[in-house]
Order: structure tokens, then C-alpha cells, then sequence
């Protein structure tokens, strides 16, 4: 058996370790917890076991991260092998990002329709994209360094970008996607079905802290009244009575909605009759839907919207563990069906070795190994904490708003390099940015929600081009997780709160479940205070790339300070910690005027 090949001249302590652990837990058939903190180089070693377990044991290798940026650094990352094996690297897009006809839309089609929509389209010859397939260069196999790459290169050539992923999938060893691909029941069988024995493959799930999350956001459905309506005159129209009658109890279900109430629990129990369960059982088996017609189109996507949650309410009618809520949002009310645990054995069947890398885990798995770095690798670090400033919801006021922004103007005044400030939410960091606006004429770089992968790269290179560049951030958002602020350069990273959910019927509904199968700490912990503080640590490790130059990470927030909190702490981020008050300039400046 040949030696474990990694790219680097001089890998950093524990880095062949990890690597040499995740093929030994392959040739066992476990599953594996490698708990690394942030520039350890993960994905190297990730991908040095990768290449191993494909070449030696021809077996196939899914590489899964929660962004298409993380996506992209993983294919950057496997160049460095490339020279070395000869074997296929791809990533899978997501039909969202590759579908090009849907662009051509005059009606939006929504992510969950697509599959159905693609479907259609492809079966009536009616996507131009999918006929161009046959053409020479979506025959012809291309290693692609970025999902931008991928969806260029098919565009360029007027194929569907999404189908050439697939075909490229198909006859790739390493084949590198979104968790959505994972964790989402249907594409996770649309993406086993690229290839044949999944049971000999290994998973590989980077930043896996996420999964628990995502995985309750991607296994719930909703359903405008205004979709249920629709589908309801579609039915008639087709003369489709079963669908008609469902879309009806449906539509009859929004009639519960009580004034000025945001959400409200629904009962499954009145669906809960033999007659009405026949019904959907008919209306959600999987069958050929109709072919689109060009001046049905809003209609038919909405019977398909009300077919999908027809699918999934079938699937949750009997289960203890789903809930039916009837949220009034802006645009009109919406029925939400959510399951309440995600069972994570379905992944962990499908593959011979499961492993799971992240910085701050945070996840409990009985039938995992666990296997940490921390002691022979642990990143240079300053923490501080300014306990005077608070960002709970009961204390936001303006005048809080400003002690923040004055402690960042300091904190800017005394720093070199370049800073991100992390909020808690898009809400907070407008209203501080507003405050900064007043104190000082200097340029901020502001993360907005719907920015694309070339704007954050456009923030990224003008931030680190200026010395004095400033960005806020939201914990949890687009720069705070996956981003190496061009390998490791970020001077400083100062986290304003603890990032704690937005409290709602939803998620206490969530928290009582979840004690009633452990208790309510650890109810608290898995769904709140775990998940904030991964968003905290996360956005920390942005400085935190080696064990010499030193990164300064300033929590502002008197929570940080309490016990359990710092228990909970990964070591790099706590080894070196002490107080502040970041309003004192001379203490700020003989702190950290001096770090370098
Ligand atoms: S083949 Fe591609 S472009 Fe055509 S409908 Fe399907 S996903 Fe969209």
C-alpha cells in the first residue's frame, strides 16, 4: 500500500494524523468527528485521505461543505494533487444555480419545483438547454476550478449546466457538492443516482457543525394560500378531484388564521381520517405532471408547489416528531410543515465511512470516534471581552447603539490592518453602521444579505488592499464562515453578541421536543446556545491561521464572561483571555497597540 500523499513540503503538527485517521476509519467502515480549529488546513488533510481512499481502494469519495465558496476552495485546494493521481474531480451543482431555463421565465419557479419543472420540460423536449448536451464540449470532460467555471463553460456553449454537473459526476472519483445535496431526501437520491455502489463510498462533511440546522431548514415545507387557491382551480379545471378536495381542506385550514397573531400551531389530527389520507396518498404518489403550457404557467407551477407539500404531508401525517404552523407573513399567510429532529442514520447508512471536520462541533454522536488536534496544533491567539456593552433585545436603544460604534472607532484608531466586525443580525449592524456614520468620515464595507459570490469577492480584495479597511459582518453570514481573508491576513475580528435566535412558536415547539427526548439544558444548549456560539467561534477563527502571528479576537458582550460560556470555548480562543473596556483608548493601545 503506498504512502499517504500530501501537497505541502512541511505539513503543520497533526495534519498527516488527521489524514492517516480519516483511511484507517474508512478501512474499518466507522465514522469518524475530527475536530480541528480554523487554519489548521482541514482540507488538505481531508483531501489527502480522499485521493488515498480512491486510489487504493477504487472507492468513490463525496466531499460536502455548506457554501459554494467553501465548494471553490475545496476544487482550488485539489489542484495541488492533480499532478500526483490521475483521478476525476467535479463538483455537482445545484439545480437552483444551473438551471438555465428557468432564467428564461417570465413566472418565478422556486427552488422546490425544479426537479418537477426540469422533468417536464426535459420529457417534452421543450428545454433547448438539455437538447444541447450532445454537442461536442458537453461530451468532453473538463477539471473545473470553481462552480463558476463549471456554470461559464456551459453557458458559453448554451448546455444545461446543472445536467453537464451531473454527467461530470458521474465519472468523477472526488465528487465535491452543498450539503443540500445530502440532506435534502430527493436530491440526496437524484445524486446516489449518478452513481452505483454508494455503500462502498466515504462521505466527507466539512463544517459539520452546520448539519443539524440545515437539515431542519431544508425538511420543512411551506404553502401560500395564494399557491393552495391556484392548485385548488387547476384541479377543477383538470378535473383532478382528489387533488381539488385536499387543495380545499388546505385552503380551509387558513381560515383558522386569528387576528394579529405572526404564527400559530395547526393540529394534523383533522387530517388524520382514512378518506383524507386516500386521497393524498393519490395526490402525492409520484406520477408524470402535466406538460407545461405556456398561458398555465403561474398555475401549474402552483399545483406543483402544492404537490410538493402534499408529498411531505403525507410523510409527516403519523409522525410524532412534525409540526403544521400558520405563519402570517408580509406577502400573505403560509402553511409551514417541519419535522422536528432530523434522522441523521439515513446518511449515515448510505456510505461505507462517514466523517465529519469541523472547528467547533458542538454535536454529540454516540457511534462516532472523536479525534482532536487541539493539542499538537493550536492557533496564536488574543481574546479580549468588553463586558460593559450588551446587545440583548431588551437593551437595544440608540444610546447602545453608539457605545458599540464608539469602542469600534477606537478599537480602528489603535489597530493596524485590517478589521471585521460581526452583529448579531442585519438589524443591529445597520443601526451601529448609522452611528459609525455620525462619528467618523471613513469608508465602511457592509455585508448585505443578498450579495452573490463576485460582490463578496469584490469586499474581500478591498478590504485587504487598504491597511486601515473596516468590515461589518453578520456572525452567521457571508464572511464569517469558509473565508480565509486571503490566507489568513484579517488583523482582527471583534464579535458584538452572542448571536441567539430569534425566539418563536417554532422553536420552542423545537426545544420542547427536543427535552422530552434528553432534558431541557441540553434542549437549550443543542438548539441555542451551541449553535450561537459556533457562530461566534467561527467568525473568530477569520484571524486565526497559524501559530506565530498572533490574531486579535475582541467579544464585546458581558455573556461571554459567564462560566458555562467559556466552558464551552474551543482552547485557542480562551488560553489567552482577558478583560477590557474598549472605550479606554490608553488600555486599548497598551493591549494591543503592540500585537503584531
Ligand atoms: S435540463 Fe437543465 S436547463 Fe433544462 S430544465 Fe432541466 S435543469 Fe433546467
Amino acid at each position: 500500500m503506498s504512502e499517504l500523499y500530501f501537497p505541502y513540503k512541511f505539513p503543520r503538527p497533526g495534519q498527516l494524523e488527521v489524514a492517516q485517521k480519516i483511511v484507517d476509519s474508512y478501512r474499518k467502515g466507522a465514522k469518524l468527528m475530527v475536530e480541528a480549529p480554523n487554519g489548521f488546513g482541514k482540507t488538505s488533510s481531508a483531501l489527502s485521505a480522499a485521493y488515498h481512499v480512491a486510489t487504493e481502494y477504487g472507492a468513490g469519495v463525496i466531499y460536502a461543505v455548506r457554501t459554494k465558496r467553501e465548494a471553490d476552495r475545496v476544487l482550488q485546494e485539489a489542484k495541488l494533487f492533480s499532478d500526483n493521481f490521475s483521478i476525476k474531480v467535479s463538483a455537482m451543482l445545484s439545480m437552483s444555480d444551473g438551471c438555465l431555463l428557468r432564467k428564461d421565465e417570465v413566472a418565478k419557479v422556486e427552488d422546490e419545483l425544479l426537479p418537477t419543472y426540469c422533468l417536464t420540460h426535459t420529457m417534452s423536449k421543450r428545454c433547448r438547454y438539455y437538447e444541447r448536451l450532445s454537442s461536442a464540449e458537453a461530451l468532453a470532460w473538463n477539471q473545473f476550478e470553481s462552480l463558476a467555471a463549471v456554470l461559464n463553460y456551459a453557458k458559453l456553449n448554451r448546455f444545461c449546466p446543472y445536467m453537464y454537473s451531473k454527467r461530470l459526476s458521474a465519472a468523477s472519483q472526488i465528487i465535491v457538492t452543498t450539503y443540500n445535496h445530502i440532506l435534502d431526501m430527493e436530491r440526496f437520491e437524484t445524486l446516489k443516482a449518478v452513481r452505483e455502489n454508494w455503500r462502498e463510498w466515504l462521505l466527507i462533511c466539512d463544517e459539520a457543525h452546520n448539519i443539524p440546522e440545515l437539515a431542519y431548514t431544508l425538511n420543512s415545507r411551506t404553502i401560500s394560500k395564494g399557491d393552495a387557491e391556484a392548485a385548488y382551480n387547476y384541479a377543477l379545471s383538470r378535473r383532478n378531484y382528489s387533488a381539488a378536495s385536499v387543495a380545499s381542506m388546505l385552503i380551509d385550514l387558513f381560515r383558522h388564521q386569528k387576528a394579529g397573531k405572526s404564527e400559530q400551531m395547526l393540529s394534523l389530527k383533522g387530517f388524520d381520517n382514512l378518506a383524507f389520507k386516500d386521497k393524498l396518498r393519490i395526490v402525492s404518489s409520484p406520477s408524470l405532471p402535466p406538460a407545461f403550457d405556456i398561458f398555465e404557467t403561474r398555475m401549474q407551477l402552483s399545483f406543483m408547489k402544492f404537490l410538493e407539500f402534499c408529498k411531505y404531508l403525507a410523510f409527516s401525517i403519523d409522525r410524532e416528531d412534525c409540526r403544521c404552523y400558520l405563519i402570517n407573513k408580509e406577502r400573505g399567510p403560509l402553511l409551514k410543515i417541519s419535522q422536528l429532529s432530523y434522522d441523521i442514520a439515513i446518511i449515515r447508512n448510505s456510505f461505507r465511512s462517514l466523517v465529519y471536520l469541523s472547528a467547533t462541533l458542538g454535536i454529540t454522536l454516540n457511534d462516532f470516534e472523536s479525534y482532536s488536534v487541539a493539542k499538537m496544533w493550536s492557533p496564536a491567539c488574543l481574546t479580549l471581552v468588553d463586558g460593559s456593552v450588551t446587545t440583548a433585545y431588551s437593551s437595544r436603544s440608540e444610546e447602545m447603539f453608539r457605545m458599540i460604534a464608539a469602542r469600534i472607532v477606537n478599537i480602528r484608531r489603535i489597530l493596524k490592518g485590517p478589521i471585521v466586525v460581526f452583529f448579531t443580525s442585519y438589524d443591529v449592524l445597520h443601526k451601529v453602521h448609522n452611528s459609525l456614520l455620525e462619528n467618523l468620515q471613513t469608508r465602511y464595507l457592509v455585508e448585505e444579505r443578498s450579495m452573490g459570490v463576485a460582490e463578496q469577492d469584490g469586499i474581500i480584495d478591498s478590504l485587504m488592499r487598504h491597511k486601515d479597511g473596516l468590515l461589518l459582518a453578520v456572525a452567521g453570514g457571508k464572511f464569517s464562515e469558509g473565508e480565509d481573508y486571503r490566507a489568513g491576513s484579517l488583523r482582527c475580528a471583534v464579535v458584538t453578541g452572542l448571536p441567539l435566535p430569534t425566539p418563536s412558536l417554532e422553536l420552542s415547539e423545537r426545544l420542547k421536543y427536543i427535552a422530552s427526548i434528553t432534558n431541557k439544558k441540553q434542549a437549550y444548549e443543542s438548539l441555542i446556545l451551541v449553535p450561537a456560539l459556533n457562530k461566534v467561534v467561527q467568525s473568530a477563527g477569520r484571524v486565526v491561521r497559524n501559530q506565530i502571528k498572533k490574531g486579535v479576537v475582541i467579544l464585546m458582550y458581558k455573556r461571554f464572561l459567564q462560566r458555562r460560556i467559556k466552558e464551552l470555548m474551543p482552547f485557542w480562543l480562551k488560553s489567552k483571555l482577558f478583560h477590557i473596556d474598549c472605550s479606554d483608548i490608553i488600555q486599548l493601545q497598551k493591549i494591543i497597540g503592540n500585537t503584531e
